[in-house]
């Protein structure tokens, strides 16, 4: 069965969408820490990141540079901070999340609960930083 991400890059389940190329996928974090968390997937479908070959693995992280560098012109932070858990959803993903502190990646934080409205103006944002 396809995962909850293949589905959402199949268009089947709605996403805020940052950007795509013919291989990568960015999206908004549906639970994000801070305004701009956006996750980074391969479309191929893999669980664990590090099962990606060398090849994957350094495009999807190419890829991602992409998306936080603009997410870093559309969010003003210190930097764009990067996390790879993957303990809830069985597809690779990378968090790409706008850090004014440490306390940002604090994944036990309380999330921010935002509005339809928000989440789009947030991906239009970082869309037309890249
Ligand atoms: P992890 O697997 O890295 O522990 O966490 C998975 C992340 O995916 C969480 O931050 C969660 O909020 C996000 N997530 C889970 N389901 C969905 C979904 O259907 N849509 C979006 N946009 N994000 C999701």
């Amino acid at each position: 069965m396809a995962t909850i991400f293949s589905r959402i890059v199949a268009g089947e389940i709605p996403c805020y969408k940052v950007a795509e190329d013919d291989k990568f996928f960015a999206f908004l974090d549906i639970n994000p820490m801070v305004k701009g968390h956006t996750l980074v997937i391969p479309k191929q479908e893999v669980d664990y990141i590090f099962d990606l070959s060398d090849n994957d693995l350094a495009a999807m992280q190419v890829f991602a540079k992409k998306v936080a560098l603009a997410i870093g012109k559309a969010f003003p932070c210190k930097k764009v901070g990067q996390a790879v858990l993957g303990l809830e959803v069985p597809h690779a993903h990378i968090h790409l999340i706008p850090m004014q502190s440490e306390a940002d990646m604090l994944f036990s934080n309380p999330k921010l609960k935002l509005s339809p409205d928000e989440f789009t103006e947030i991906a239009s944002k970082i869309s037309a930083a890249m």
